[in-house]
């Protein structure tokens, strides 16, 4: 094999020359990826299927001149990251917690991407002084329970510098818990190996997250990535993105949350797709996002499924969307009676009757209306 054929995919003519893309769409394909960074790697294109008009991780990295197609309602910054940012590189927008973003680029650029206005861009990766900035911030604030290193790809950095940045946080006594949100053993899972696996063993647990949003997504060289984190005592929990035409059947999304489970993997967050530029075409309903869950939840063990998140757009946090099994009984007279759904659609009425009062409520109420 030659050289050149270990290089990700990046330009529309890369990509008709693969055969990934029709040769008369290359034109407004140069128009998508002036806007939107496309990149695919050689490990990720060897697991498309090209007889497969719809393969679904060719859909989810190929760019796609229905990406040209922006719609008022879309944001720029749709998770609202900007205002939450007092310092390049930070994303301070709870208390207790803070992303911390050294890169902004990953080996594969997701088509629905919600950062997509931002990743791609060297400008945005940290240099020396902008991360030691970004550092003392954190230091400087004790209340930072959790660092979440985000991005971008942190498991792109060199082994040398994502150490420094591992060992840094694990020196700050308030910082008790680091995680690192990627899609490397995914998409590039030779990067991970015993070497890369050391950086990430330090005594604050080092919690992984990994995006992945398809069973095709989690090949041999996927698996043993995983398998190297998890066999040292890496906990791995999964993120994946709900999207139209690529996993948003029940059958397709129970293979996916089954194998993650399997692997080790405990499904953490189903993502609503956010209303990132561009982004149309992969968005499904709320109301189809909400009967997913419903039948998941009648199908699959609850270790295998995941929590339904909305990140409400700008900037007021993730909240979970359902499906809402419970609902009062509407009747004034039963306050503390519910209507309960079961999970083949079943009504049923909960009324544990009037709550005891706790000893500790009464002060509360006694301390308050002094
Ligand atoms: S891995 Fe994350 S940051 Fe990178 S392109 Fe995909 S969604 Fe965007």
């Amino acid at each position: 094999m030659g050289k050149s054929m270990n290089r990700p995919l990046r330009h529309p003519k890369d990509f008709v020359q693969a055969g990934l893309v029709a040769p008369e769409w290359e034109t407004a394909l140069e128009q998508v990826t002036e806007n939107f960074v496309a990149a695919l790697p050689d490990e990720l294109r060897s697991s498309i299927d090209l007889s497969n008009p719809d393969d679904p991780v060719a859909k989810q990295f190929v760019p796609d001149p229905q990406e040209l197609h922006i719609l008022p309602e879309e944001y720029e910054d749709p998770i609202g990251d900007n205002p939450f940012t007092p310092i390049k590189g930070i994303t301070h927008r709870y208390p207790d917690r803070l992303l911390l973003k050294p890169v902004h680029v990953c080996p594969a650029y997701c088509r629905f991407c919600f950062r997509r206005e931002k990743v791609g861009s060297g400008s945005e990766t940290l240099t020396s002084q902008e991360m030691e900035a970004a550092l003392d911030y954190i230091r400087q604030h004790p209340e930072v329970w959790e660092v979440i290193l985000s991005g971008g790809d942190p498991f792109l950095l060199s082994k040398r510098r994502l150490a420094s940045i591992i060992e840094a946080l694990d020196a700050m006594e308030h910082v008790e818990v680091i995680r690192i949100h990627t899609r490397v053993p995914v998409v590039s899972p030779s990067t991970i190996d015993m070497d890369f696996v050391q950086v990430l063993k330090v005594p604050t647990p080092v919690y992984v997250i990994l995006h992945c949003n398809h069973p095709q997504e989690l090949s041999n060289a996927a698996q043993s990535a995983c398998a190297q984190m998890s066999d040292v005592g890496i906990p791995l929990l999964s993120q994946t993105v709900l999207l139209r035409g690529i996993n948003d059947t029940p059958e397709v999304m129970e293979r996916l949350l089954r194998q993650l489970t399997r692997l080790r993997i405990k499904p953490y967050y189903l993502h609503h797709p956010d209303l990132a530029q561009g982004t149309s075409h992969f968005r499904v309903s709320i109301a189809e996002g909400q009967a997913l869950m419903q039948t998941l939840r009648g199908r699959i063990s609850g270790l295998c499924l995941p929590t339904y998140i909305l990140d409400i757009p700008g900037g007021y946090g993730k909240v979970p969307i359902g499906p809402n099994y419970l609902l009062p009984s509407g009747e004034p007279a039963n306050h503390n009676t519910y209507l309960v759904t079961d999970v083949q659609g079943r009504q049923h009425t909960y009324s544990p009757g009037a709550s005891p009062k706790h000893p500790c409520f009464s002060d509360l109420q006694s301390k308050d209306s002094k």
